[in-house]
């Protein structure tokens, strides 16, 4: 069995309730976390995760609300005594800005600090991120602002699949890569470009023929929530829920 958790559901702008939109996903071997936000050692305790177990981070794009978390998660895990090396996985670009940022914090001259392993996901469909004995996760270049990753996460063990649309605008690439999947987690930030509304996000569903939608990086405004499920579900026709921090997605 896998889980993923939903750390934080907020797009760009959080508030008390809605950390910016990071998940972690768990499976036998430990867990991954997919972006980095917030406040990510305190998140990941109250998701009942075992720090230990961290073993990845993929870095869907480089926009703050997605990686501002990462400097501070690098720092933490070293102080609390890592030393088993961590993969960073992510677009060429992605990877360059992660070491750029990483760079002023001169995390070179940290005595003792573990190594940090980048991985690069190569900018085209169906490029391969990691395949392990827990999952086959592929990715697809999504239509965003900046360079952007959706992905599609295979659980080797249960045969179940999860796909997560990042930030994007709806696009054809998405549909293929959540075709027949359990449950696809997609964002709602709303029509401004790069993005998606709840009707575009149950479109993309419907096309994809998927067995439930998760709506998750909106702009907190509880007078929407149901307005946005029932946008969604109009054209999808399935379940439809909207993600809240800490709900978790078992596949
Ligand atoms: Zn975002
Ligand atoms: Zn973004």
């Amino acid at each position: 069995m896998a889980r993923v958790v939903a750390l934080g559901t907020a797009a760009a702008v959080a508030d008390e309730e809605h950390a910016n939109t990071y998940l972690a996903l768990e499976g036998e071997q430990g867990f991954l976390l997919i972006d980095c936000a917030d406040s990510p050692l305190v998140r990941i305790r109250q998701a009942g995760l075992d720090l230990q177990r961290l073993r990845g981070l993929i870095i869907t794009h480089f926009h703050p609300d997605h990686v501002c978390g990462i400097p501070i998660l690098l720092m933490n895990i070293w102080l609390l005594g890592r030393t088993a090396s961590l993969p960073v996985y992510g677009l060429p670009d992605v990877l360059e800005r992660f070491n750029a940022m990483m760079e002023l914090f001169f995390w070179r001259d940290w005595p003792g600090f573990f190594p940090v392993l980048c991985q690069t996901v190569e900018e085209k469909e169906g490029a391969l991120v990691l395949d392990d004995e827990d999952f086959r996760i592929t990715s697809a270049p999504v239509k965003h602002i900046v360079p952007a990753l959706g992905l599609r996460i295979e659980n080797k063990r249960t045969g179940g699949v999860l796909a997560y649309s990042g930030d994007t605008a709806p696009c054809d690439a998405m549909v293929r890569l959540a075709r027949g999947a359990q449950i696809l987690i997609h964002e709602i930030a709303g029509s401004t470009w790069g993005h998606s509304t709840p009707d575009r996000a149950g479109k993309i569903a419907l096309r994809a023929s998927v067995g439930r939608l998760v709506l998750i990086h909106y702009q907190p405004a509880p007078h929407k929530y149901d307005r946005w499920i029932e946008q969604a579900r109009a054209i999808f026709g399935g379940p439809v829920e909207l993600a809240q921090d800490f709900g978790e997605y078992v596949f």
